[in-house]
């Protein structure tokens, strides 16, 4: 009983103290006692009123925007460094720690060459391989299916190296493998070969006499490469998909019988009349729930604004005659993956992610803004950037450019993805805009003619 008392009178005392006493409000750094380690960062955050507001960061005067945002770049020394931020009615102060040089090494692990070769099967669908020892999502090479025979040359920490044929070798982790009885490698066979067409896809299909790795390499068009294979120089049999006509992205799994099906989508038939009558799209509003995504000047959090203009995105999508589907409608949490599974469970044939960018901790470039689009695969290149023309283009952001970039939802190559950062939601000068109703809508519409732009490109 007391207890309760207790916590009721301090949660009313706490409720009332921050709006008595600051007219201003720190979003960035995240506490007042953080360890950056970078030469440079700011303080980002926005005042109550902003037309008597004087405020001082060190006894330096900080520009305000006229919505009372506020971005203010400070140089660290190595060790402690002290910031006095005032509005002359009150004080806050931040320490931020930039860790010292350190120039020792770090201990390389030790790679272990194995007497003799050992196989080993894969224990799950999701095996991935790796192109070196490392987690960096770069170092992907693909993944392999379950119950697939691999020979194992070696390990380093929690990997093993693994050879696929005479001169390719790869790594995965332990934790994909498992031990199997049969220690005889046999070599691959292509038993038989069908190809057919349905109404969206082209299929191949390779009946072997095994599960055998194999990766693919898009390049004009793709390259699916079997390895440990019987019949082939060097033990590796590349097969070649053209680029004519455009393929939209593909799907490759073994059946139950060992046989490799491929199976390339064709480009979906659009409307003589431009509309968007028999596309599919997924848009996928990031962040949500319980992870609010990046935080601006005013406080505002990149969740709600990304929903914002997905849902405006989705009603000029529908007038365009699309069918749309999108990944959340409200606030709520979603896994990166389940957004890919959701895409691919729709057939969809384009994906579009909609973020507001933010800074790393480590940033490059403090006063970073404007438009930027991502994607992953060389198919969805062109795709990004149609989207980041149009935008530019009509709403006047700064054109940030397109990258390349290995986010898991633009990670899938079952369809053309991007992921759109519309603008940096912690510059003050993006933040107004992208809190601005009519700039979302004049996005969303730039993104419909980014889409159709696309699409008559590749047709
Ligand atoms: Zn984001």
């Amino acid at each position: 009983m007391n207890q309760s008392f207790f916590k009721f009178t301090l949660g009313f005392l706490l409720a009332l103290t921050p709006s008595l006493c600051y007219g201003f409000e720190i979003v960035y750094p995240k506490s007042n006692n953080v360890t950056i380690n970078s030469d440079k960062t700011f303080f980002i955050g926005g005042v109550k009123e902003n037309d008597s507001q004087t405020l001082f960061i060190n006894e330096q005067k900080v520009p305000i925007y006229k919505t009372g945002a506020f971005k203010y770049i400070v140089n660290l020394e190595e060790g402690e460094n002290k910031f006095v931020i005032s509005d002359n009615i009150q004080t806050q102060i931040y320490t931020i720690y930039r860790p010292k040089f350190n120039s020792a090494p770090i201990p390389a692990a030790e790679y272990e060459i194995f007497d003799s070769p050992t196989i080993i099967s894969t224990n799950t669908d999701d095996a991935l391989l790796r192109n070196s020892p490392s987690e960096d999502s770069w170092a992907r090479l693909g993944t392999i299916s379950k119950d697939t025979k691999l020979k194992v040359l070696g390990q380093y920490g929690q990997y093993y190296k693994i050879q696929l044929a005479q001169d390719d070798y790869a790594w995965i982790l332990k934790k994909f493998t498992q031990k199997t009885s049969d220690q005889e490698m046999i070599g691959t066979k292509i038993l038989s070969y069908t190809y057919s067409e349905t109404k969206n896809k082209r299929i191949y299909k390779l009946k072997l006499n095994q599960k055998t790795p194999y990766i693919i390499n898009q390049n004009h068009g793709y390259d699916i490469v079997l390895y440990n294979m019987e019949d082939f120089e060097y033990g590796r049999y590349e097969f070649h998909i053209n680029s004519e006509p455009v393929p939209f992205g593909y799907k490759v799994f073994y059946n139950s019988d060992n046989e490799l099906n491929i199976e390339v989508k064709k480009f979906p038939k659009t409307d003589s009349n431009q509309n968007l009558k028999n596309i599919k799209i997924t848009i996928d509003p990031g962040h949500g729930g319980e992870e609010y995504g990046a935080i601006g000047c005013l406080g505002e959090k990149e969740k709600d604004l990304n929903l914002e203009i997905s849902n405006k995105l989705k009603n000029e999508l529908v007038k365009q005659g699309a069918t749309v589907f999108i990944t959340r409608e409200t606030d709520t949490d979603l896994g990166l993956y389940e957004r890919v599974k959701f895409t691919n469970k729709n057939d969809s044939d384009l994906f579009i992610s909609i973020h507001s960018n933010a800074l790393p901790d480590t940033l490059a470039n403090v006063d970073k803004k404007g438009t930027e689009v991502y994607y992953f695969y060389p198919d969805s290149k062109n795709f990004a950037k149609h989207i980041l023309e149009s935008i530019v283009k009509n709403t006047k952001t700064e054109n940030s450019g397109i990258h390349k970039q290995s986010f898991a939802v633009i990670r899938n190559h079952q369809c053309p993805c991007v992921l759109v950062e519309v603008g940096y939601i912690i510059n003050p000068e993006d933040e107004e805009k992208l809190i601005n109703q009519d700039f979302q809508q004049n996005v969303a519409k730039s993104i419909v003619e980014g889409v159709k732009n696309y699409l008559n490109d590749v047709q």
